[in-house]
């Protein structure tokens, strides 16, 4: 099982806290993270399989984005800074569009990642087409 995991640098300890408290979950699966945030899970829970994409800001987001429309992530957690501004803003917009079209599981809180963590025996094979008609 592909989990997406990507923070924004304001999200990042808490992202590190979430990810470690959850360790045992994540063991049975992959994870793909944008750049720094695969780079500071791998310092931190050297137990997981962590593959760093590129950083957000530099493609990371659209790569997550690209994973998704090739029905190839069965969840992704994005712990996004809602204080902050973001450079690449469309892409982050563009990466919860995606997840939202396929109908794959994404959580930009920590209440909401728990319910993710707690059911990922449950999570649904990702899809590889819309799960709408966009006809
Ligand atoms: P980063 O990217 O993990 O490379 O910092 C996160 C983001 O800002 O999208």
């Amino acid at each position: 099982m592909n989990i997406g995991v990507v923070a924004h640098d304001g999200m990042k300890p808490t992202i590190i806290g979430w990810v470690k408290s959850n360790e045992a979950k994540f063991r049975q699966c992959q994870i793909f993270a944008t750049g720094t945030t695969g780079k500071l899970l791998s310092e931190h829970c050297s137990q997981l399989s962590i593959h760093k994409l590129q950083s957000g800001p530099l493609g990371g987001d659209q790569q997550l984005g690209a994973m998704i429309s090739e029905g190839r992530l069965s969840a992704l957690i994005f712990f996004i800074d809602p204080l902050s501004p973001h450079p690449h803003d469309v892409d982050i917009k563009a990466l919860i569009r995606l997840a939202t079209l396929y109908d794959v599981p994404h959580a930009c809180n920590s209440s909401t990642a728990n319910l993710i963590a707690n059911a990922i025996d449950q999570l649904p094979k990702p899809k590889k087409e819309p799960s709408i008609n966009i006809n």
